[in-house]
């Protein structure tokens, strides 16, 4: 871990591993959901976006994938001087599909000679063994990542943003994936109602027993198309202040392994779209708190973290 940073940053590792700035290109490839094909549901989970699903709430499915890894080649080189590219699936559930269709996919991503990883965001009820046998066959020569939408592990939590499974279902998932030796970043859910710091750090334990390589936290957030937004306007939905968040956050750090990456300290909401809280359009102010905090109270990643 860089000493300066106080947690393990994902771009610091990109950036020792691949000696180059490595960032991901954000792709829609169209794909659906089993909770809203009405498999499970047609309604989505609670907080989901109807047209972006639960990636960048801007749907682009209709651009060729080449295109956007073209276009997100261009602005990631301009805005931030990106030298190489990990294709990431993000909107949906990127594993719902025919074999074949899948491995198209992947295939069309992987195959820019500037793309150096694969990373699939998906649902853990959607990691088939086909699948995984698929995805396994990328890591020779890409840094292959399942985003597995975990969200939460507690029961209560899963049943009030009507995911469609249980926490057994992530946990099988998981196991599965870490078996393939493909590597596991976590998406997280900070903040849902019902839930207090004793409960979050309960999922992060259960992250750190199945060896999730990386993590995503999310602060929850309405958009204004989600289900959510009903329960928001209707007063009965009570979300985190900026500070609540910035302190919570540092104690799931503190709780967290100190070998797993954090690919990001808090989410990012389309200005369009975003209903509430408004401090989330300010996202470095956020990182910036987080990390002032780190350093004042002078503690890290993985302080208060115990393997058994
Ligand atoms: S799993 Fe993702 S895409 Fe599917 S309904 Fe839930 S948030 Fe939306």
């Amino acid at each position: 871990m860089n000493s300066q940073r106080r947690y393990n940053r994902f771009s610091d590792h990109l950036r020792s591993k691949f000696g180059c700035r490595v960032y991901k290109i954000s792709l829609d490839a169209g794909m659906s959901c089993p909770n809203r094909d009405g498999t499970i549901s047609k309604d989505g989970c609670l907080f989901c976006d109807p047209e972006g699903g639960s990636g960048r709430q801007t749907a682009r499915s209709q651009i060729p994938l080449t295109q956007q890894i073209q276009e997100g080649k261009l602005g990631l080189k301009r805005r931030y001087g990106a030298e190489k590219f990990i294709a990431y699936f993000q909107s949906y559930s990127n594993t719902y599909g025919p074999l074949e269709k899948l491995q198209a996919l992947y295939d069309e991503a992987v195959s820019d000679p500037d793309i150096v990883g694969l990373s699939i965001a998906t649902r853990p009820d959607c990691v088939a063994e086909g699948v995984l046998d698929l995805i396994q066959g990328y890591q020779d020569k890409y840094d292959t990542w399942i985003e597995l939408g975990i969200q939460t592990l507690r029961e209560e939590s899963l049943t009030f943003i009507e995911r469609g499974h249980g926490a057994d279902i992530i946990r099988t998932a998981a196991k599965q994936i870490k078996q393939r030796d493909i590597q596991t970043c976590a998406h997280l859910i900070v903040g849902l109602p019902g839930e207090n710091l004793e409960d979050m750090l309960l999922t992060i334990q259960g992250v750190c027993d199945l060896g999730i390589d990386a993590v995503k936290f999310h602060m929850l957030y309405v958009t204004e198309r989600s289900r959510l937004s009903e329960k928001y306007r209707a007063g009965d939905l009570p979300l985190l202040t900026k500070e609540q968040y910035v302190i919570t956050v540092v104690r799931l750090l503190e709780n967290l392994a100190p070998s797993i990456l954090i690919q990001r300290l808090v989410s990012e909401a389309h200005p369009k779209i975003l209903v509430a809280p408004a401090w989330l359009k300010h996202k470095s102010e956020v990182i910036r708190d987080i990390e002032q905090r780190l350093k004042e109270l002078n503690t890290y990643q993985g302080r208060l973290f115990h393997s058994y």
